[in-house]
């Protein structure tokens, strides 16, 4: 039967487009929602405690850019 050959490659490309988006949007780079900086190796991420989202690992290294940076 084709329609079943049909809907099993549907559902397989779906279920790739659906990894490949999810692939995307772990590489795209978050923002610290405290200071602004991109995540990368030397600003590890973590969820930030009062939940407001991701935010630096290293608090005060975060503080002091946030008050570097002014706005
Ligand atoms: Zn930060």
């Amino acid at each position: 039967m084709s329609n079943e050959v049909d809907a099993k490659t549907a559902r397989e490309r779906a279920k790739a487009i659906a990894e490949q988006r999810r692939a995307e949007r772990r590489n795209r780079k978050r923002k610290c929602v405290v200071c602004g900086v991109e995540e990368s190796d030397k600003t590890p991420f973590h969820a930030h405690p009062e939940g407001i989202g991701p935010a630096c690992k290293d608090e005060v290294a975060c503080l002091t850019r946030k008050n570097a940076g002014g706005r």
